[in-house]
């Protein structure tokens, strides 16, 4: 890794302020009460009665899957698109569930239609549930998946960690599937430190999760002491003139994703619902502004060479982070290595498809997947969060110039 000091884009960032900080504590003392504003604030949000409050999207994840295991106990598969976050597989696995893969698209994203059909209409007879997701904020097609799934008794489980807020065709992303989750991880829409949202329009699912969630541990006061830490440190050292220092300390494994199913499950705490208060105004502000700096970049792309995902300026979804697919791998190598000396943000995705995690091997993932093993090889996201200045998007035009 080059050693630069000096201003430093991180890639995705959800600003934390003091002002959050405070609420947060505030929230730590009123403790429950603070996040049954929060979940009545989802309800209504979102239209729906099952909203429930988690330490993590993929503890969101496990404690959906831990719920649809006790409905439907003959069904153990639980199928994902073969490049999705390495999160998704780590929930599976710690919820004693056995991963599934269909390829993407490599246009969308989305899932492989004809594939995900084909899977449907030969083989679910074990099949729990799908998990599309709305990879950084591109909308996956849920009408169609639900239409493929009709008659099946298969779970929507709709991933939208990186969706929370977005909009597609007038639906709210994560909550037309059976249920849906998001994450307020650092990266994501609106973070508070780590935390995950549960919804679910099904009053049978409600009651299952009901039931987990009110299992859950909560927080110890050395992890709330923690977290309250770590979202000083956001508050200070997001911004690009600092961000460089916490990017050279590698035991914060900044943008690393890592496969690992021994993540805690908690409820959440009164800290981070406190430190959520103002989501709604919070997520409406970044959606625009996210907007603009992603329709101001993908102007800088005109007449170059890069796939776009079917991304045009004018009607753009919300997006957490500008996907675009370059022509090779060497291109993507000297783009990484060019903006990592010019500190602009740019990075690369999941490292390797689903079925390239080490530690799945000899799971019967199937495969091969030679879409998603394309994407990863040669994806890259650009930054579109706040902190991203007009000149920043110039420099990062020229980068692309450059590399073509
Ligand atoms: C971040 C993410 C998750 C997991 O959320 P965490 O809060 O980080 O546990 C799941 N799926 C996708 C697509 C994500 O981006």
């Amino acid at each position: 890794m080059v050693i630069r000091i000096g201003k430093t884009l991180p890639p995705a960032a959800a600003p934390i302020t003091l002002e959050n900080v405070l609420s947060g504590i505030i929230g730590m003392i009123r403790g429950e009460v603070e996040a049954e504003r929060r979940v009545r604030e989802l309800q209504e949000y979102f239209k729906l009665k099952g909203c429930f409050l988690v330490s993590s999207g993929k503890a969101a994840l496990t404690v959906i899957l831990e719920a649809l295991k006790k409905m439907f106990p003959d069904r153990c598969e639980v199928l994902i698109p073969a490049f999705t976050c390495y999160s998704v597989p780590s929930a599976i696995v710690r919820a004693g569930l056995k991963v599934r893969l269909c390829d993407v698209d490599p246009e969308t994203l989305d899932f492989n239609y004809s594939q995900l059909a084909n899977i449907l209409s030969r083989d679910c007879g074990k099949l729990l549930c799908i998990v599309p997701v709305h990879l950084f904020g591109l909308p996956a097609d849920m009408a169609r998946t639900r239409i493929l799934t009709e008659g099946k008794d298969v779970v929507i489980v709709e991933d939208a960690a990186q969706a929370m807020g977005a909009e597609y065709n007038g639906v709210k992303l994560g909550s037309s599937g059976d249920v849906g989750f998001f994450s307020m991880g650092r990266g994501k829409p609106v973070s508070t430190v780590e935390g995950g949202i549960i919804v679910t329009r099904r009053e049978d699912i409600a009651s299952y999760i009901a039931g987990e969630v009110n299992g859950l541990p909560d927080y110890g006061a050395i992890e709330i002491l923690r977290l309250l830490f770590y979202a000083l440190c956001l508050v200070i050292f997001l911004r690009p003139s600092l961000f460089w220092l916490p990017r050279q300390l590698p035991f914060l494994r900044l943008g690393e994703t890592i496969f690992d199913p021994e993540f805690k499950i908690r409820r959440m705490s009164g800290f981070q619902a406190g430190l959520a208060k103002g989501w709604r105004c919070k997520l409406q502000k970044m959606k625009s502004l996210r907007g603009e700096n992603a329709t101001g970049l993908l102007g800088k792309l005109e007449k170059l060479d890069v796939g776009t995902f079917g991304l045009k300026g004018g009607s753009l979804p919300d997006l957490i982070r500008l996907p675009l697919k370059l022509g090779t791998e060497q291109k993507r190598e000297l783009v990484l290595k060019l903006s990592e000396r010019m500190g602009l943000g740019i990075a690369g995705s999941y490292p390797d498809s689903v079925a390239g995690i080490p530690e799945l091997h000899g799971d019967g993932l199937g495969g091969p997947f030679p879409a998603a093993e394309e994407i990863a090889r040669k994806i890259i996201t650009l930054p579109v969060h706040p902190y991203l200045t007009e000149s920043d998007k110039d420099r990062i035009g020229y980068l692309l110039k450059r590399a073509q």
